[in-house]
């Protein structure tokens, strides 16, 4: 009896583990239908940063994933290769100065911070939702071979389901006020979602340099979902070590996929001045 008790505490624990980290993957929280749960992907094993279940392991690891396609993220952004478009424009933001966070939670990946409804962004004439924005620590994307303290990803979705994400590279510098704000809901336990309820302004978070680069890319997290326009700021914001370091102690270390091939990709950039 006392066995038997022990093992469906046992089977309980390790089925509350895999509801806890399947259920807050990066695709099931956009709530794109058409995913197949991770449950049904992989039963067993987790993907992480590292080791047996790390990057090199997520195609086997999430069968049916597009984790081996040909069009993944991250990649290194070589700015003399990036294809200068003179019909780009500045990305249209449409953050109000009170955006509203429903909650943040820490989905043992990465920390994340989930938006109401009510501010997105227009790209190819095509309106896209703000979701969700998260970390990671130090930057997946490259520019020119630097790889950044911190870079931050926005994470928007369109009606169809289409997703775009604004990518946001943080450098040390000085303090910055809306980290200030979005970390004082931290620290936060892996598995544990806290509600925020609070207006605040994302555009104080945008760089005041507004150039980017942007190609087609994919998820940098199972299923590595593809199709998701990336648009990656040229300009890093400011924040204080104490505060990349806040986020770091909360995160798995290094929680970055590495640099994937472009093949047959081309980057193209908007540069304010030509
Ligand atoms: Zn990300």
């Amino acid at each position: 009896m006392k066995t038997t008790v022990t093992l469906t505490i046992i089977s309980l624990v390790i089925l509350c583990c895999c509801t806890n980290n399947n259920s807050n993957e990066e695709a099931n929280q956009l709530k794109i239908e058409e995913q197949p749960e991770p449950a049904q992907i992989n039963k067993d094993k987790h993907w992480t940063y590292g080791g047996e279940t790390g990057p090199e392991h997520w195609a086997e690891l999430e069968a049916g994933s597009s984790c081996d396609g040909t069009h993944q993220s991250p990649i290194n952004i070589v700015s003399v290769d990036a294809i200068s478009d003179a019909t780009l424009t500045p990305i249209n933001v449409q953050y109000s100065n009170r955006v509203k966070i429903h909650e943040v939670t820490n989905n043992g990946h990465s920390i994340q911070y989930n938006f109401e409804k009510g501010d997105y962004i227009i790209l190819n004439n095509q309106q896209y939702d703000l979701s969700q924005i998260h970390f990671h620590e130090p930057s997946e994307h490259t520019i020119n071979g630097v790889r950044y303290p911190l870079e931050m990803h926005l994470v928007h979705i369109s009606s169809d389901n289409k997703i775009a994400v604004l990518s946001i590279m943080a450098e040390e510098g000085e303090n910055s006020k809306p980290f200030h704000f979005l970390e004082q809901y931290l620290p936060i336990n892996v598995g544990e979602t806290k509600p925020v309820d609070t207006y605040f302004d994302l555009n104080e978070n945008l760089p005041e340099q507004k150039d980017y680069y942007t190609y087609s890319g994919s998820l940098t997290t199972p299923p590595c979902t593809q199709d998701v326009t990336w648009v990656v700021y040229k300009s890093p914001i400011s924040v204080s070590l104490d505060q990349v370091k806040q986020l770091q102690e909360l995160m798995p270390l290094n929680n970055y996929r590495n640099e994937q091939p472009i093949n047959d990709r081309i980057v193209k950039q908007y540069s304010s001045v030509y």
